[in-house]
């Protein structure tokens, strides 16, 4: 299973181009998503270079720490072999900005932010992880 994961939002409070406060559940979740052979790709619209600096390095170096090793950024790497699309291929998106997506807004956080513990429950119900 291949899994596009926004960031800020999703797994930090909303503070660009700084990291945020870890959202609730969202780097536990994601070990046990790994752990059960999922493949996570970074879809964010971070990038390196701008006015900002190098936010998308950020964003992956704080995944790293935090024990999620990443599968791709912004990128399916298996994908060039068989579309020029620009959106990478996944099972799942899991992003704090779709549609229906559950959400809870934690004391001190700037914005509501991805409620992982439906998330994780939905996901493991869908594909037994
Ligand atoms: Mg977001």
């Amino acid at each position: 299973m291949v899994i596009c994961l926004d960031f800020d939002g999703t797994v930090v409070d909303h503070c660009f181009p700084d990291i945020g406060a870890p959202v609730p559940g969202a780097i536990e979740w994601l070990k046990r998503f790994r752990k059960a052979g999922a493949k996570i790709i970074l879809f964010t619209m971070r990038s390196d270079g701008g006015q900002f600096g190098s936010v998308l390095t950020a964003a992956v170096d704080y995944l790293e720490k935090n024990g999620i090793d990443l599968y791709g950024v912004n990128a399916n790497p298996d994908q060039p072999d068989w579309s020029s699309s620009p959106k990478p291929y996944a099972h799942l998106y899991i992003d704090d900005a779709a549609v229906g997506c559950p959400l809870i807004h934690p004391e001190n956080f700037i914005r509501p932010c991805v409620d992982w513990e439906t998330i994780g429950k939905m996901v493991n119900d869908k594909f037994n992880i």
